[in-house]
């Protein structure tokens, strides 16, 4: 096996999804249609960055259930190395997700035996090894920070996709942090609970599209992390780092489903950067292209494009 360059510590959580006509009352029982896939933000970054041609192991908990066996047969199939801790006493994650006729969704996600995951589960020599350690906020927050402490120690560049913002985030985290990515809503949710002075009033998503690019630099230095990278859904992304401010496009594509859009960009990120040896910009262009090419099919994981269909669309 080839030594992973990108680890990411992470959530694996099964997705069952159902369509539905609208959303169920209180009581009600409706007939829909239902599939089921592999989910999780992490999971679904290390699949990214994998299939972008980055050699990655995905580390993740797990339940000793159906789930569970599902999430190894998947990583088996795909041909990508996992590190497995299995909670015996857990379930494995799994997230309710309903879709009506107009496209909406709602969802119940039960993190289960990610919660469980432990700084003793960690695999040391592959994080030593790493050059890049990729986490977000899903799996348990102490062994997450954990991670990213021992990456940077070993001379990997951590990354944090502060997703979803739990309430139980300790800043502290970010001081592990080398590039920070996340979405509009996220980054203004950052913004609100630690750049902002007392006296100022909230900054909003709406108000964020207004604000110039030299005042977003400026808030993104708030954050006292060295690289900023927000996405913006189809407007791309904004990189922001001491020495500069840069915005890169999305591309136009035909998109079917957002879902994952960002897990694409961030395993994308991670495989272009080294592809392009540390360029952050030509690395975030290459985020933008996976995650374009996610949104044209269905599902989060098995939406991501492959290395061979990345460099075909760049061509
Ligand atoms: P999600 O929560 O759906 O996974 P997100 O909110 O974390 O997504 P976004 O900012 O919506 O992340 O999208 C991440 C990246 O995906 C964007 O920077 C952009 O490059 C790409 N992207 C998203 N939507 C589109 C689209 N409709 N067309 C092209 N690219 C897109």
């Amino acid at each position: 096996m080839t030594a992973p360059q990108v680890v990411v510590v992470g959530s694996y959580v099964t997705d069952l999804c159902f369509n539905c006509a609208h959303f169920p009352r209180p009581g009600e029982t409706l007939a829909g249609t239902s599939r089921t896939g592999p989910g999780g933000k992490g999971s679904n970054q290390a699949v990214a960055a994998a299939r972008a041609g980055a050699p990655t192991l995905y580390v993740g908990a797990i339940g000793n259930d159906a789930f569970g066996r599902e999430a190894q047969a998947f990583y088996e199939a795909e041909g990508i190395p996992a590190h497995w801790a299995i909670k015996p006493k857990q379930p494995t994650g799994a997230a309710a997700i309903l879709v009506n006729a107009e496209g909406q969704n709602q969802i119940i996600v039960a993190l289960a035996a990610n919660l469980h995951l432990r700084r003793d589960d960690l695999p040391i020599d592959a994080i030593d090894g790493a050059r890049i350690v990729i986490a977000q906020l899903e799996a348990d927050l102490p062994a997450t920070t954990h991670a990213l402490k021992l990456g940077r120690t070993a001379g990997a560049l951590t990354v944090l996709n502060p997703a979803p913002l739990r309430p139980d985030f300790q800043p502290a985290m970010l001081k592990h942090v080398d590039i920070l990515i996340p979405n509009e809503t996220e980054f203004v949710e950052l913004i609100n609970r630690l750049g902002h002075q007392p006296g100022q009033k909230p900054l909003t998503a709406k108000a964020l599209l207004k604000l110039a690019p030299a005042k977003l630099h400026a808030l993104c230095g708030t954050l006292g992390v060295p690289v900023v990278i927000v996405t913006l859904g189809q407007r791309g992304c904004f990189i922001s780092r001491a020495d500069g401010y840069l915005e890169i496009p999305a591309f136009t594509v035909d998109a079917v489903d957002t879902t994952g859009a960002g897990d694409a960009f961030v395993g994308g990120f991670a495989a272009g950067l080294l592809e392009h040896e540390g360029d952050l910009a030509a690395a975030a262009r290459h985020g933008c292209a996976v995650a374009a090419l996610s949104v044209t099919k269905p599902g989060t994981a098995p939406s991501m494009p492959t290395r061979t269909a990345v460099s075909r669309f760049l061509k």
